[in-house]
């Protein structure tokens, strides 16, 4: 855009914050007057639970953005918040403000384009422009693609091609401190949440009951706890990021779901640390590149919401009927008698995260020792966990269930009592979880029926590893015969 225009509205989503913000910025270097706005979105919001981590997390950060822009403007602007439906409402507001255009970063999930979509045909109708931009990711879409035009579907290649593009140019953060002059006072009936109401309402307000042991700060002040509690953690990371017990990772997940903290910032710091040979960083970097990678796999390949990434594992035939639910049951609560699984299964109920290792052990425990489809195990982390983020979260399923791209081999199914041997030595994240089992001795943890002792109130292991393997092996042959 390169005219200047008299009012717009920045639609925040899944931006959550008032620093280095794409469409913040545009709005603000676009517009003499720029308002701000969320929607509590009554179509996501009707299919959660009532009680739900991530609606209190999401109140919370609203009232720190508010907070934010409240105090850039001085007093005078600050945040406005809806209830409803985004596709009326952003239209609504937009109308009710008399701006000529709305500004969003993009949310390429399906259903956001599909929202989205509609928002632009409703400003549209009513002579006003949506305009979107990056923001969530380093690269998006079409930015990193093959030699040949088409996207990559093999993570190495990916990466190798995103760090010979990354340049100062991606990293840089939009200075919005520079623009905020344009931000606007907001007129007292439409201030609140609704007329009269406070500006954020309370979880009660919009039908849920409050989570008041969120396990986790929520925005920008709580992200920027957590980055400060990692960065002299950062240089360890390749070494520590694998055992559970250990404050290893960096636990910025629902942050970065949420945008209460930059991509750019913090890509900016790994890489730079990574230039500087820092091993840590440069494992930690990788990570962040597969979240970029799993977000240009949605947008190019959508099928794979409910269909595997290679279409012939749609032929694979799960496990199913009561035997097959009694066994999923016990995988949600935590009692498969797998001292690790059950741990991490736990870890989850109780605080809405789990540790990647222990995704991968529980995605892999679901699929191939269970023999359930992965888009069970995949819709229950989808209600449970905090970070729930489409992209990662179905990258991570069909990489444990071998159906997606660049997944575990078919045939490489983790063995669960050696996993936790492995990255869990002397039981200490197991004893955490799973108090029942805390008095035993550390060789026998793991796998305490193979000791000869029987826990009080443990169950024995639902199914045989080494018979699970082989029925897994065997489901697959559909595959190997494609
Ligand atoms: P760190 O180790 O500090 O990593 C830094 C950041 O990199 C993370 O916050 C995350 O944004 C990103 N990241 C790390 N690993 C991955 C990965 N494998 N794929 C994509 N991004 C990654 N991550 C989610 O954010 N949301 C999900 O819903 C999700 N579901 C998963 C389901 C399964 C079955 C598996 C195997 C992995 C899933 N992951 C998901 C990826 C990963 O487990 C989490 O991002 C990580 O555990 C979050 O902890 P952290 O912030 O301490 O990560």
């Amino acid at each position: 855009m390169t005219e200047m225009i008299d009012a717009a509205l920045v639609w925040f989503r899944r931006d959550l914050r008032c620093d280095d913000h794409a469409a913040l910025y545009y709005a603000l270097k676009s517009a003499r007057k720029v308002w701000c706005a969320f929607v509590l979105d009554t179509d996501i919001l009707d299919a959660l639970p009532r009680q739900d981590r991530r609606v209190t997390f999401i109140l919370r950060s609203l009232q720190e953005l508010h907070d934010g822009l409240t105090q850039a403007t001085g007093g005078l602007g600050g945040l406005m918040v809806r209830h409803g439906s985004a596709v009326t409402e952003i239209p609504k507001l937009a109308a009710q403000l008399g701006v000529q255009a709305v500004f969003a970063n993009h949310d390429d999930e399906p259903a956001a384009l599909t929202r989205d979509a509609a928002v632009r045909g409703r400003l549209s109708d009513q002579g006003m422009a949506l305009y979107t931009t990056k923001d969530h990711v380093i690269f998006e879409r079409n930015e990193v693609l093959t030699g040949q035009g088409t996207p990559y579907g093999v993570f190495t290649p990916y990466k190798n091609a995103w760090l010979k593009k990354i340049d100062s140019f991606y990293l840089k953060g939009y200075p919005v401190e520079h623009y905020t002059a344009a931000l606007a006072p907001v007129a007292a009936d439409l201030a609140g949440w609704q007329v009269g109401k406070p500006v954020v309402p309370t979880e009660k307000d919009i039908g849920f009951e409050p989570c008041d042991d969120l396990k986790i700060s929520p925005g920008m002040s709580g992200a920027r706890a957590l980055l400060a509690d990692f960065l002299p953690r950062l240089d360890q990371y390749h070494e520590t990021r694998d055992f559970p017990s250990v404050k290893g990772p960096s636990y910025l997940s629902t942050h970065l779901r949420f945008g209460t903290i930059s991509i750019r910032e913090l890509a900016r710091l790994a890489h730079e640390r990574a230039q500087n040979r820092s091993e840590g960083a440069q494992i930690w970097l990788s990570e962040l590149i597969w979240r970029d990678f799993y977000h240009q796999i949605l947008f190019h390949h959508p099928h794979v919401v409910g269909h595997s990434y290679k279409r012939e594992y749609d032929r694979i035939k799960w496990a199913h009927g009561a035997h097959a639910n009694a066994h999923f049951k016990a995988w949600c609560e935590g009692l498969t008698g797998y001292p690790l699984v059950d741990a991490a299964m736990r870890q989850l109920n109780q605080t809405g995260y789990m540790h990647n290792r222990l995704r991968m052990v529980t995605a892999s425990f679901l699929t191939k020792d269970l023999g359930i489809d992965w888009r069970k195990g995949e819709a229950y982390f989808a209600e449970k966990l905090l970070d729930y983020d489409l992209a990662a979260n179905n990258g991570g399923w069909q990489w444990a269930a071998s159906t997606g791209c660049d997944a575990q081999p078919w045939f490489r199914i983790f063995n669960p009592i050696s996993q936790s041997k492995k990255f869990d030595p002397t039981g200490k994240f197991i004893r955490r979880y799973v108090p029942e089992l805390a008095d035993l001795p550390d060789a026998a943890i793991h796998a305490p029926w193979l000791g000869g002792f029987q826990v009080k109130g443990y169950p024995r292991p639902i199914v045989d590893h080494d018979e699970a393997r082989a029925d897994t092996l065997k489901r697959f042959d559909v595959v190997k015969k494609a």
